[in-house]
């Protein structure tokens, strides 16, 4: 029977609360109270009890697409970590970092992008910009491992205080999901440097003007010149993979983007590999989702942007204007 070591191990804090992973929707708390918090308990006991929680759907539905999961990935991990028990202990945290961020992605929103919101009109004054502090109601004394999310995590400043504060460094892995825009301060390099891995996962998901399309308004050629830069300058503890989100823009060409990265970006400048994952998109742009829906969303968003996905993603066209499904 599956079985996940996150909700035992790990905890996720966003915003809008907390969960045991970044794919498990958060719940509103007053207090972060991992070891006592009811709907963690339930959890737990679920997965003790050999019941895949509803809460663990997105785990299920990759598994189910044939997808890997997350849920797949942390045995290795813990192993790797010499964890092999369920004991409740907060060794592992997904920190969401705001939604501070420069693009404004096709499969992504204005909850997570204050640059969608302006695109949507929203006034600054009624923007929502939400930093996330929360990182000191929580014991980080035991941490092996921190993933950063956002928004883009390399444009907020904020996430360097927890950085600095996490005790042993030397024991720690950091992971990122990036957009490949920004490149890392010297500053952060720096406090990089203190930690035993750093793993940037760039959110690349197709190449040149199909790129351009999915992580509007980001420039593909300057998205090339900063992976290359990673690549030439980071010190060695720095590690890469392209994690990439399936939707219907990119599901037909992924052959096409593994080719452009394997001959193009496949190893940091210690010949460690750089994996090209993928994983399902959920949303108006989700594979197997309304057809109709999504030529609609496409079409408000070319309007606002005189942008063209018909130009961009032409083997969409017949799908799109006649509800085909798309399969990967
Ligand atoms: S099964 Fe998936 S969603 Fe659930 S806690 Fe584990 S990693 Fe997170």
């Amino acid at each position: 029977m599956p079985f996940c070591f996150d909700p035992f191990k790990s905890l996720n804090i966003t915003a809008a609360g907390v969960s045991s992973c970044c794919l498990m929707t958060p719940w509103e708390v007053d207090n972060i109270d991992f070891y006592n918090d009811a709907t963690l308990q339930e959890i737990r006991s679920q997965w003790n009890k050999n019941e895949w929680p509803d809460a663990c759907s997105l785990c299920k539905k990759s598994e189910n697409e044939g997808f890997r999961s997350r849920r797949q990935d942390i045995p290795a991990w813990m192993l790797g970590n010499n964890v092999t028990d369920t004991s409740v202990e907060l060794i592992r945290l997904d920190y969401w970092c705001g939604n501070m961020c420069n693009l404004r992605c096709a499969i992504c929103g204005p909850d997570n992008s204050i640059a969608w919101q302006k695109e949507l009109g929203i006034s600054k004054l009624d923007r929502n910009h939400v930093t996330n502090y929360k990182w000191d109601q929580i014991d980080i004394s035991k941490l092996k491992w921190v993933h950063f999310n956002g928004g883009e995590p390399l444009l907020n400043k904020e996430h360097l205080d927890l950085l600095k504060a996490i005790p042993a460094p030397e024991n720690v892995i950091l992971n990122y999901n990036t957009n490949g825009t920004v490149r890392a301060s010297i500053e952060l390099v720096s406090l990089w440097e203190k930690f035993k891995l750093v793993q940037l996962d760039f959110s690349i998901d197709d190449i040149g003007e199909r790129f351009e399309y999915q992580r509007y308004p980001a420039r593909w050629d300057e998205v090339v010149s900063n992976l290359f830069w990673y690549r030439d300058t980071m010190p060695v503890n720095i590690m890469f993979d392209i994690a990439a989100t399936v939707s219907i823009l990119n599901a037909s060409n992924q052959d096409n983007i593994r080719v452009w990265f394997s001959e193009n970006f496949s190893t940091n400048r210690v010949t460690d590999p750089i994996r090209y994952r993928t994983q399902p998109a959920s949303g108006v742009l989700e594979i197997d989702k309304n057809v109709q829906n999504a030529k609609n969303y496409l079409d408000q968003i070319d309007k606002r942007r005189g942008t063209s996905w018909a130009k961009v993603f032409p083997e969409l066209v017949p799908i799109l204007n006649k509800s085909i499904n798309i399969k990967p």
